[in-house]
């Protein structure tokens, strides 16, 4: 699904240059989820912010489903991410003014889906996440845990390819933390794509491969002993 090689990123302001990302070389297939690690600065959400088309690389190679992304202009990104990409966020990104069902409803009027898809779409998301009761509520009215169904709800609506997740968690407090992965996992186990940063080695023991980066490179990658015991199973 995504093939990724020495992807670069620099950041460039009037003083200083910071080199984000020195070489990056990943590989995500359909039906992967993986979670990447490392200290605060090492590169992980401008790595996610580069394959979720929020930023654009400096150099290497970024493929999407075979699709060239290095070079595409910010119309050309916005176009894919709408119709490929669901983003999490640690700070939920939800917009205060606009009621649950608003929110949830944005990616498919940026999609041109029509209104009465839309409709069916949201309250069935709504219904799988347990969040229909709140659909007339404003973000601010929610629990951590409600806000974080509701991104998370956002971010499926439109049934993306891929589902990227910046430090989830992060915010929330074990139990609605531990809810989230339940849910990530659940995606998974039904499927989807996942690829999510996280600080938890718990949070990461539930994805099939870990990443560890440290000054914008990747330096270590390990299959994760629960889900290996899981394939043996299987087998
Ligand atoms: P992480 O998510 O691993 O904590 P980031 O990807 O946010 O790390 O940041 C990696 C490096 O890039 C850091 O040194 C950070 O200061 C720098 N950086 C990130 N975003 C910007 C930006 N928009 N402008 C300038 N520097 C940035
Ligand atoms: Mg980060």
């Amino acid at each position: 699904m995504i093939t990724i090689q020495n992807l670069t990123k620099v950041f460039r302001t009037e003083e200083v240059e910071t080199a984000a990302l020195s070489g990056i070389s990943l590989e995500i297939k359909k039906g992967d989820f993986l979670t990447i690690m490392g200290p605060s600065g090492c590169g992980k959400s401008t790595l996610l912010n580069i394959i979720g088309l929020l930023d654009s690389a400096s150099g290497g190679s970024y493929k999407l489903l075979d699709q060239e992304m290095i070079g595409l202009k910010e119309k050309g990104r916005a176009n894919v991410r709408k119709e490929n990409i669901g983003f999490i966020f640690q700070n939920f990104n939800l917009i205060d003014e606009l009621s649950v069902y608003d929110n949830i409803e944005l990616p498919l009027i940026y999609n041109n889906v029509k209104a009465a898809e839309r409709k069916q779409k949201v309250e069935a998301i709504a219904e799988k996440l347990h969040i229909s009761h709140r659909l007339k509520h404003f973000p601010q009215q929610l629990s951590g845990g409600q806000q974080q169904r509701v991104a998370v709800a956002r971010a499926l609506v439109n049934d993306p390819k891929i589902i990227l997740a910046d430090e989830p968690t992060g915010n929330l407090d074990s139990k609605n933390g531990n809810e989230v992965m339940e849910l990530l996992t659940d995606l998974h186990a039904k499927g989807a794509t996942i690829l999510m940063v996280t600080h938890s080695d718990y949070d990461a023991s539930f994805s099939q491969r870990t990443i560890h980066m440290k000054d914008g490179v990747v330096f270590s990658e390990k299959f994760n002993q629960r889900n290996v015991d899981v394939f043996m199973d299987v087998k």
